[in-house]
């Protein structure tokens, strides 16, 4: 049988200090995957004078997934290849309390909703520009009862909800109710209140899939209700799908309610292809001293897994990380450890090699 490929991007700052140990570890599992580093980044514009060569764009598309260091810079271009040239369009971020995070909640226990990004619209696109460019259209607002020109020089973003990209994430939000053993229940969250015909569209298009899904509970909040329920009771939440800045925002939050960044992995999917990537950034300000944690990326690592098929691997490793937090002694300072990143690997492989042993 042939290996499975991955192609994989170590990132940028404080991001390779935890991928690099991540995809040893992965490797360490001799589990039939060849993990392909595809030159990109400064060393490919030294070597073919492109940041993205088109060899690295060819090993993308010929492996089955990617696993993705985040990035502040030269590999900002693949993302931007993975996102709309992949079309991953549902950016699917797991909250899940394990026992030994340090979460700031009294009741931690139970946490486990996840939320569903839109990730390739809303006010990503970066269409940007001169408020001035668009005098010509006459634009009247109805809440600040004055034209857009009239406001004075400034800048405008374009928030777009389309038709098709809302129906693809929120069906793909059911499908992940259905596959959960939860509460079987979806949750829309926008501001479709004030932006009525924008996040209205999103609001509707969640309405008419939820009837197509008799078995699966519906509510919607708009999302300023949202995140204060999710603060007061995350253990009533199951799956959550809102627009990208929402997703993007809610999803740092949701970090904060289990322990923080360094916790929260992430996955993101299209029709034929995924990517996974920890949903924190590069922590520049902490890159270069070992105390990154690592805990995102590796589960973030066993949600590739998964998506691969090999769902018995991903167990192992997600038991792995709940061990060592369970033992408690090798946490980064972000947990409240003083052990250093390195050391929290070494811990890691140990309970991951009792585990396969024992398997
Ligand atoms: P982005 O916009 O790319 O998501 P960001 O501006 O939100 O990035 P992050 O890189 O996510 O920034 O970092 C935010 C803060 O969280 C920083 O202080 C960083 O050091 C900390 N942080 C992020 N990830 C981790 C981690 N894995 N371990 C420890 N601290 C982290």
């Amino acid at each position: 049988m042939n290996n499975k490929q991955v192609a994989v991007f170590y990132g940028d700052d404080a991001s390779p200090e935890v991928m690099k140990p991540t995809v040893d570890l992965l490797r360490s599992m001799n589990l039939g995957i060849d993990f392909i580093e595809p030159l990109v980044g400064k060393a490919a514009k030294d070597a073919t004078g492109t940041l993205f060569p088109e060899e690295a764009k060819a090993q993308i598309d010929k492996a089955d997934a990617t696993f993705f260091g985040s990035t502040s810079g030269d590999s900002t271009p693949v993302l931007f290849y993975l996102r709309w040239g992949k079309q991953t369009y549902a950016n699917v971020r797991p909250c899940l309390y394990v026992p030994g995070f340090n979460s700031p909640m009294a009741h931690p226990d139970g946490i486990d909703f996840v939320i569903v990004r839109e990730n390739l619209e809303d006010l990503y696109l970066g269409l940007e520009g001169d408020i001035q460019e668009l005098a010509g259209l006459n634009m009247y607002s109805r809440h600040a009862r004055a034209n857009l020109s009239d406001l004075g020089p400034g800048k405008y973003a374009i928030k777009a909800i389309t038709e098709r990209g809302s129906q693809r994430v929120i069906r793909h939000a059911f499908e992940l109710a259905r596959q959960r053993e939860k509460l079987k229940k979806v949750t829309v969250t926008c501001k479709y209140n004030m932006l009525a015909l924008a996040d209205g569209l999103f609001l509707e298009i969640g309405k008419r899939i939820a009837e197509e899904y008799p078995d699966i509970a519906f509510e919607h909040f708009i999302v300023d209700d949202f995140l204060c329920r999710m603060i007061s009771h995350p253990h009533d939440l199951d799956v959550v799908v809102m627009p990208n800045l929402y997703g993007d925002i809610m999803s740092d939050g949701a970090a904060g309610l289990i322990g923080g960044l360094g916790l929260a992995p992430s996955g993101c999917y299209g029709e034929d292809y995924a990517y996974f990537e920890s949903a924190h950034g590069t922590a520049p300000d902490i890159a270069g001293k070992n105390i990154i944690n690592p805990t995102a990326t590796v589960l973030s690592a066993a949600m590739l897994l998964e998506y691969l098929g090999e769902d018995e691997a991903a167990r192992l490793l997600k038991g792995a990380v709940a061990a060592v937090y369970t033992n408690q002694e090798n946490l980064t300072a972000d947990q409240g450890g003083r052990a250093s990143t390195s050391e929290f690997f070494n811990a890691l492989q140990a309970k991951l090699q009792g585990a396969l042993t024992n398997n």
